[in-house]
């Protein structure tokens, strides 16, 4: 088993005043985020350099009126959300303030390998946060990597490219953030497998005819995490569970079968290591996406976590803690994420998956719909060719993004024709 670039005890502590691009700025993590440093303003020890936004320009004026970073991005260059509405709310939320402001995926792309920037947070959502992340493994900077889309839609190449720059990727998704400190001091032969926990979603115990009328309302409330939409979908379908197995996969070099999954409704269990002796180092904590990123952001360090605001665990009171088998024949789309992390067709289940949630939340197709598009899309997928990273490094990075993205165009337009 291997990192995805260093063994955290190798792991150089980036020096302090970190200087962060935070991509995603006004999503579920990109908040929460702001909440961490927010916390540690006063320490002096992070500077917010880029704030990326989609089209929430609104709250992307409120945060940079309050952060001040010389950067900005959107997603769109004209139109109500695009550069000059946003000058026009900064006029006003922020008279004298005048940062540079892009817009579109070169820009987001560009920001993240800017050199006044030495740590990249990739919150972004989907496939859009791919070149962003891929910059920054091109640049070396040290990745704080949420959006998980970006191993699973180009894993083989962030890989080759932190072996090539020497950029760090750290997890900000909690149970590989968990699984990561659990193997801090091992060796990779004390290793026998991972355990990636899962709440099983808002569905975990109906049947087959309950599922069949699910209403998006009902598939956005999760029990214990609030975060986005589509992670929450994801959540429901068990897509997700599925997208964190080839997650850890990429991130510790494992086999699909040496990442297990295991139910646990109340996640205080953030994710298991099991030892070759049997035994099971777990990372316990309560339900909040701040202490993984916290992690993220300080590491190898931790600073006072007490001023995050994140409660402390009270095992006592946490109540009776349960672990189960995913019901896969009930959530197929954990099985269909395995198989196709196998076969090496990632970038259309990736692809189909994000259509489906799309369509399933816009009411166009039913909840049990989701798995069977996704697997209509992958199977008439081919396998993604390996990459090869030649000396001109731009160039190579540019012809694998390209077919990646040429695959994606080719899955989101039979996600799009398909019916049920
Ligand atoms: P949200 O939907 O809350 O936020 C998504 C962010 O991405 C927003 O800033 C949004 O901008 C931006 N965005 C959306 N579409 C585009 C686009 N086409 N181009 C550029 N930016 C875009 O998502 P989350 O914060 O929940 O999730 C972000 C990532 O983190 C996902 O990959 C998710 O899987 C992962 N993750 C999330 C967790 C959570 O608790 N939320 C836990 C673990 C991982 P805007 O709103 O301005 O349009």
């Amino acid at each position: 088993m291997h990192y995805i670039s260093h063994i955290p005890g190798e792991l150089d502590a980036l020096p302090f005043p970190r200087r962060i691009a935070l991509m995603g700025c006004t999503g579920s993590i990109g908040c929460s985020t702001l909440r961490v440093l927010e916390a540690w303003k006063a320490s002096g020890k992070f500077h917010v350099e880029v704030l990326a936004a989609g089209r929430n320009i609104a709250l992307l004026a409120q945060q940079a009126a309050e952060w001040r970073p010389p950067h900005l991005a959107v997603q769109d260059a004209e139109g109500p959300s695009g550069i000059e509405a946003l000058r026009s709310l900064l006029r006003k939320a922020a008279p004298g303030y005048e940062p540079h402001i892009s817009a579109g995926q070169a820009a987001y792309a560009a920001l993240a390998a800017l050199p006044s920037v030495d740590m990249v947070l990739s919150a972004q959502v989907g496939a859009a946060g791919l070149r962003a992340t891929a910059a920054a493994a091109a640049a070396g900077k040290t990745i704080c990597l949420a959006n998980k889309e970006s191993l699973v839609l180009a894993g083989q190449l962030i890989r080759a490219l932190c072996r090539r720059t020497g950029a760090v990727v750290l997890p900000v998704d909690s149970e590989h953030c968990a699984l990561f400190e659990g193997m801090v001091g091992r060796r990779e032969s004390e290793i026998r497998r991972l355990m990636l926990t899962a709440s099983g979603g808002p569905f975990r115990t109906k049947d087959a005819e309950f599922l069949k009328n699910v209403k998006p309302e009902d598939a956005l409330k999760h029990p214990n995490w609030s975060m986005g939409a589509k992670i929450t979908i994801d959540s429901a379908t068990l897509m997700n569970k599925g997208l964190e197995v080839i997650e850890a996969c990429h991130l510790y070099q494992m086999d699909t079968e040496d990442v297990h999954v295991l139910v646990h409704p109340q996640s205080i269990v953030h994710s298991l290591v099991e030892l070759t002796d049997g035994s099971m180092m777990g990372h316990f904590a309560v339900p909040d996406m701040r202490l993984p990123i916290a992690a993220c952001l300080s590491w190898p360090y931790m600073l006072d976590d007490r001023v995050t605001g994140v409660p402390f665990l009270d095992l006592a009171k946490s109540g009776t803690l349960t672990f189960e088998e995913p019901r896969c024949e009930l959530f197929p789309c954990l099985d269909l994420a395995r198989r196709a992390f196998a076969e090496r067709r990632t970038v259309e289940l990736n692809a189909a998956n994000e259509v489906a949630v799309a369509r399933f939340l816009g009411r166009d197709i039913g909840f049990t719909d989701i798995p069977a598009l996704v697997a209509s899309v992958v199977d008439a997928s081919s396998p993604l060719p390996d990459f090869e990273l030649g000396d001109g490094l731009a160039a190579s990075v540019e012809a694998a993004l390209t077919e990646i993205e040429r695959r994606d165009a080719a899955a989101r337009a039979l996600a799009e024709a398909w019916r049920p």
